[in-house]
This record gives structure tokens, sequence and C-alpha cells, in this order.
């Protein structure tokens, strides 16, 4: 019996993998010189001693997998004709580097918040099952929108509360994890924030979403629909800027999350030429970002909860973490800027009991970053050099 038990345990030690890095971020506290034991999908254990060999990372610092709750990885650009590059299964075949690019960055969970032809559904699946590399996916099929000025008629259009009902069930019923509504105008070059669905709509979006236990992010560029958001009771309000003090005390009482998204119009700052914006395009891009700043100092300051979106499209993969470094001149200190990528955002998306953390039973998502991130957030941002997702490492650059 002894011997079978022995024999049992070293077949599991056979399985389990140790790595030892100079410094272990684990979400709460800081552990030097410690071993994370890999077991299949999930950690182990983090100490100080392990049994049997253990991969000499101690030139790292570990911190967990992070998480950007905004992206649009199905956005891929044809740089001849400046629009999406494909549609449905092309655009899944075409995402892989965007999912690749995701990963290089230490993202390892994603919130995919708006996708043509369930395009975001297929890839989690895909991922899932172990048939494309890329970061896990909570999805959010098409985003709800209204009937506007050349848009509307497609899938995810909804006009009025019973179609706003019904939208919302379609995605669920097509394997949406999360639900994406659009409030506001604004996107791209366009920065005109003005409010699209009306608070009913918004309310009855959020009832649909959490009466099947899903949760609903909410689009708005200004702060009318963003007031509305906040009444309605949506989980995260994403861009929004100018809300006003009121608005973020609601907020703040109602522990809804603000993903501010600063960064991504500095990618449109940045590749304006490229993407061809006409020549006045970027000074109401930098006027909006200005905003964007203030409004996530004030609400920073009133204690509303904040997670890490990107909202990354097209070429700006591989820049999903640069929203940290906002963060830091929005007043946090590195260790809340990571919070936001990790913990945070695990609570976000209802999984905090397996992501953000580097402990025993959660997900063996771990990014080895050179430097320490709580003495500069620059390490998480552009120092990361290996990275497992589910016990499989997926980017290796230590050699
Ligand atoms: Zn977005």
């Amino acid at each position: 019996m002894i011997r079978l038990l022995l024999l049992v345990a070293f077949a599991a030690a056979l399985h389990a993998q140790a790595y030892r890095f100079g410094l272990v971020l684990d979400g709460e506290k800081v552990i030097q010189n410690a071993v994370i034991v890999v077991e299949k999908d999930r950690i182990k254990s983090v100490g100080a001693t392990a049994v049997g060999s253990v991969i000499d990372m101690t030139r790292y610092t570990a911190i967990p997998g992070m998480i950007d709750v905004h992206t649009h990885l199905t956005y891929v650009l044809d740089t001849n004709r400046l629009t999406q590059a494909g549609r449905g299964a092309a655009a899944v075949y075409l995402s892989q580097s965007n999912a690749k690019k995701t990963l290089e960055t230490g993202v390892t969970t994603v919130r995919n918040l708006g996708a043509s032809d369930y395009a975001d559904i297929a890839m989690r699946d895909l991922i899932a099952a172990g048939m494309m590399t890329g970061p896990r996916v909570f999805a959010s099929g098409y985003g709800l929108q209204i009937t506007r000025g050349g848009r509307g008629g497609g899938p995810g259009t909804a006009d009025g509360v019973a179609e706003v009902t019904k939208v919302v069930r379609q995605q669920v019923g097509a394997g949406a994890d999360v639900i994406k509504m659009y409030g506001s105008t604004g996107s791209g070059q366009d920065v005109t924030g003005d409010q699209t669905f009306t608070y009913e709509e918004m309310k009855a979006a959020v009832d649909a979403s959490h009466a099947l236990g899903k949760r609903i992010a909410i689009h708005t560029y200004g702060p009318r629909g963003a007031r509305d958001a906040i009444r309605a009771g949506a989980d995260s309000v994403e861009h929004a800027t100018d809300m006003d003090d009121e608005t973020i005390a609601e907020m703040a009482r109602k522990k809804i999350f603000y993903v501010p998204t600063i960064d991504h119009n500095r990618y449109y700052v940045d590749n304006a030429q490229m993407l061809k914006y006409p020549a006045g395009a970027t000074g109401p891009l930098n006027d909006f970002i200005m905003r964007n700043l203030e409004t996530a100092k004030k609400a920073f300051r009133a204690g509303v909860r904040f997670a890490m979106g990107s909202d990354a499209v097209y070429t700006m993969f591989g820049e999903n973490t640069r929203e940290l470094a906002w963060f830091v001149k929005a007043g946090m200190t590195p260790e809340q800027a990571l919070k936001t990528a990790t913990t945070d955002a695990a609570e976000l998306l209802g999984a905090e009991d397996r992501l953000g953390r580097l402990k025993p039973g959660y997900f063996a998502d771990i990014a080895a970053v050179e430097g320490n991130p709580l003495e500069n957030i620059d390490a998480a941002i552009n120092g990361v050099r290996w990275v497992m997702k589910g016990g499989a490492v997926v980017v290796d650059k230590t050699k």
C-alpha cells in the first residue's frame, strides 16, 4: 500500500513542474526567491522549497497573467482598404496574430467586447480546446446598438425595451459570457459621445443580462450615457469622460467598474497617418485623452474601482498593457495599477476564485518580467519575457 502511494506521489511529481523566481507577486504580497509548482493547468504551491528539479527563473519577477477587460480580437485591418479584413471564419483565422501578440504582453485573459458573426465565441472555443493559441476569452458576441444614420438592421441592433431584451437573450443563446452595449456614439476618430440607448433601454439590458447570470459592459464616451448606465446598474462603464461628481459618487457606491481605455485614443493619434484620418482628427482625440485622464483622476480619488482595458483593435495588439502607465498618471501606485489588470479585473469577470492571483488552485497563468513592477510599472508593460497560460509556456524570450 505504502509502495503504491509512493508510486502515485512519484507519478504526480513527474507531472508537476517547478519554477524558482527572484520575486513572486502573488496578488497580495511579495515573496522573495519562491518556487511555484505547476501541476497540469493549475498552481499546486507557492513556497520556498520544492521536491525534484527546479527551473531557474531567478532573474525574473513572477506576476499573475494579466487580464485585459476590453478587446476586439477579431478586428483585423486590411491595410490597403483600411477596413475590416475579413468576416466570419476569415476573421477568426486572421485574428490569430492578435491573440499571439496579446499573450506576448503577459495578458492571458481577455474580455472581448463586440465581434461580428460570433467570431469571438468561435475563438474562445478553439483556444479553450487547444486548437488555437491565445488568451482565455470571455466573449460578448455582438454589441447592442441602436438604429441610427447609416447603421442598424443587422444582428445586435435593438430599438426599444422589447428588442433590447430579445437581443441580450440572443447573445446569451449564442454562447456569450458577457453583454456589451453601445450606449453612446464614439469610436476611432469619432469622439462625439452622444447618448444612444435611453435609460429604460439600458435598464432592460441590465435586467435581461442579470436574469441570465451575465454581466454587462456599457460603452459611453460622454457623461449622459454614463449617468444612465450607472443609474441602470451596469457592471462596468467603458471609456466615459466628463462624469460629474454625483455620477462618480454613485459609481463608487454601487461598486461599478470604470474601464477608461485612455490609451486607445493614444493609439489612434499615433496611427492617424496610417489610418488616413483627416488632418484635423488628432486635435479632438488629444483633447479627449486629457478629459479621460482628468475623469480617471477624479474617479480614482472618489474610490471607484478600475479594471484595465485596452480597447485594442487592428495593430494595437501587443500594446494591451500600456493603459497601466495612464493609471499611474491618474494617481495610482504601481501596485494599485497592477491590481486593475489582475485581482480587480478577475473580480469584474466573476473569476476571482481562479484568475488574477498566483495561489494554489488558481490557473497557472504567469508572466515572468524583468524588474519589479511595484517599483516601476514599466516592468509589467515592457519587461515581459516569458508567459505561461494554463500550465503551458506560450511565450519564451528568456534565451
Ligand atoms: Zn471597444
